[in-house]
């Protein structure tokens, strides 16, 4: 089998057991996988950084002598998690061919830059860089960074969107936060992003949603943890799906051209997108003077004294926009966080008046 590149195929599937247990059901699950035609890259970590201690942590070693015997077997280069400087060598010594840093190392300076030494003399191999557990882009490009700064070529580096550690209530295990990976694509706009939305989903009912939505925002491809048999799974046994689950899911996702030249479609966007410039504009220039007039309440409440926030006052923004808003096609949720934001503006630059 030649080198493998990133970025040769759009989309990149890669699919396989969150962790190799034993011999068989990493290879029965590699095999069930490989012989649809669909999966381009087998998955499975062999080191696994796990919340709690005593939890199954990995089997080391072995795995990735299983993994040898899976890329023989079904012909598909094979992908593993590294952590540190050892994980590296081994892998690289075993064959892998993808390499993947976790989100529990993105966060860590220290290994990732470890992780860049070791790739020192190994500028061929390919390497994916999965968000960090926090929403901290600065962490995950600056991952990205020590990397390149190591001589790892761009094109041999790529990105997994696995979600966000998020403390509070969400249907997701790890939210997706899209708009934290729209700010990484400008920074990093040739890389290939992967989802990942075993992990962001955390259970199986989500998965085909965050699949669909990810091929919607043009991302290059997905990585989705399947076993043979998911519920008896010592490691994320509640999002991983069965070989055909996985397959079938792969096949319903609809993937959506980067662009088109069509001059049809170029004209029809090109209208749409000078109505939303004009748009933008002028909600701009409402918002100012809307500041404008806030800025004079709070002249006024100075002159008498009175207190800036006036809760009565605001309940009836609310309730006056939230009703006004429900017949425009507007959600609560999107209505309450603008207003929320143009408040709180309003608030401080009233806080200023007060205290000149
Ligand atoms: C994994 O891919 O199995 C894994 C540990 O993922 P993450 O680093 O995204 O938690
Ligand atoms: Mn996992």
């Amino acid at each position: 089998m030649g080198k493998f590149s990133l970025g040769n195929k759009r989309p990149l599937i890669i699919a396989g057991p969150c962790s190799a247990e034993t011999k068989e059901q990493t290879i029965e699950t590699a095999m069930q996988l490989a012989r649809s035609g669909r999966v381009d890259v087998i998955r499975a970590g062999v080191w696994k950084p796990r919340t709690q201690p005593g939890t199954f942590e990995g089997i080391g070693e072995p795995g990735l002598q299983w993994l040898c015997e899976v890329k023989q077997a079904t012909g598909l280069p094979i992908a593993v998690e590294v952590a540190n400087r050892s994980h590296v060598e081994l892998a690289l010594k075993y064959g892998v061919d993808l390499l993947w840093i976790g989100a529990r190392t993105t966060v860590s300076p220290f290994a990732v830059q470890e992780i860049a030494e070791s790739l020192h003399d190994n500028h061929d191999v390919a390497i994916l860089i999965k968000n960090p557990m926090t929403p901290d882009i600065d962490l995950w490009s600056g991952a990205v960074n020590r990397l390149i700064n190591e001589g790892v070529p761009r094109e041999n580096i790529g990105l997994i969107h696995r979600g966000f550690s998020y403390f509070g209530h969400s249907k997701y295990r790890n939210p997706p936060m899209w708009h934290m990976i729209f700010e990484m694509r400008s920074r990093f706009p040739d890389m290939v992003m992967i989802c990942d939305p075993s992990h962001i989903c955390g259970c199986r009912p989500l998965l085909y949603g965050i699949a669909q939505q990810a091929a919607d925002l043009c991302y290059d491809g997905l990585i989705i943890e399947s076993h043979i048999c998911p519920d008896k799974a010592w490691s994320d046994a509640s999002q991983q799906v069965t070989p055909d689950d996985c397959i079938s899911m792969i096949d319903n996702v609809m993937w959506r051209a980067k662009t088109t030249e069509d001059p049809e479609f170029t004209s029809e966007l090109n209208v749409c997108r000078q109505k939303i410039d004009q748009i933008d504009s002028e909600l701009f220039e409402l918002l100012s003077e809307r500041m404008r007039t806030s800025d004079k309440i709070g002249e006024i409440k100075k002159a008498s004294n009175v207190a800036i926030l006036q809760s009565n006052r605001w309940d009836e923004i609310c309730r006056r926009m939230l009703s006004m808003t429900r017949e425009m096609g507007l959600s609560e949720e999107f209505v309450s966080s603008i207003l929320e934001t143009i408040h709180m503006e309003s608030i401080s630059r009233q806080n200023e008046i007060m205290n000149k």
